[in-house]
């Protein structure tokens, strides 16, 4: 079975049909990439996936179970376990350090502080920022910060990351120094990865591409 599967998937904001009839199933320790013109609905399919925004129609199942249909406290839960999520920026907290801020989910999830902290550093050091890691998020050059975000959806290693232009405001090395990191750990730990992005160069890191066009899905993974 599918590690995250869409079937049906129908998104809607008011009058807008952002998604219809996206059936999707992503294999444990994939790679796909998410491209598709600006609007077309690549943000609001891995918010989807990641049970972020209601449906108006069709499932969603993580490991072999409904996400959708969970209560948002199951679902809150669900997302923080077993996926990790990279935004294009401004997720992180800007006034915590990198260690701190990659400590932050983990201890949601009931590691202690100091292991919390062991592992926080690690990731960091498998980054490349260990050098950075006591530094406000704020005192760091937007790569650098892009990258404690790469460790910090790692860190507890989930199943799945799910990331949304992560590199869209990046200059061309940080963007490749950011996908560099997040394959490389994706490998190292077998976890799945799901990229939305323009950029050609971005996909080329991963295995599969989607494309989505006016809400659906143009082009599939082959089977
Ligand atoms: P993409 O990520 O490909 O740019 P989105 O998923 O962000 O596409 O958007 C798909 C469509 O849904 C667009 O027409 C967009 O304007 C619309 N949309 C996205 N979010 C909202 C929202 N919160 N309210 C209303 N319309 C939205
Ligand atoms: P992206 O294309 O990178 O997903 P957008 O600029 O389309 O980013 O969207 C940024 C935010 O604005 C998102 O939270 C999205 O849901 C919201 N949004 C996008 N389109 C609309 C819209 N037409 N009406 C209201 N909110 C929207």
């Amino acid at each position: 079975t599918a590690l995250l599967e869409a079937r049906g998937l129908r998104v809607e904001y008011g009058a807008t049909v952002a998604l219809d009839a996206i059936d999707l199933a992503l294999a444990a320790g994939s790679r796909t990439a998410v491209m598709g013109p600006s609007g077309s609905g690549k943000s609001s399919l891995v918010h989807a996936l990641a049970g972020i925004v209601p449906l108006s129609a069709g499932e969603v199942w993580l490991e072999g179970g409904r996400l959708d249909t969970l209560s948002e406290a199951r679902r809150s839960r669900a997302r923080l376990a077993r996926m990790g999520m990279v935004f294009q920026f401004g997720d992180l907290v800007p006034e915590l350090t990198l260690v701190e801020n990659v400590m932050l989910p983990l201890q949601v999830l009931g590691t202690r502080a100091a292991t919390a902290r062991r592992r926080a550093v690690e990731v960091l050091e498998q980054v490349g920022v260990a050098e950075v890691a006591d530094r406000r998020i704020g005192a760091v050059s937007g790569g650098q910060a892009q990258r404690a975000a790469v460790a910090r959806a790692l860190a507890h290693r989930p199943a799945i990351v799910l990331a949304d232009e992560p590199t869209g405001a990046l200059d061309t090395v940080s963007s490749e120094q950011v996908m560099d990191a997040l394959t490389r750990l994706s490998v190292d730990q077998g976890t799945a990865l799901v990229v939305v992005t323009h950029d050609h160069r971005v996909a080329a890191h991963l295995d599969d591409v989607v494309v989505v066009r006016d809400g659906r899905i143009s082009v599939g993974i082959p089977a």
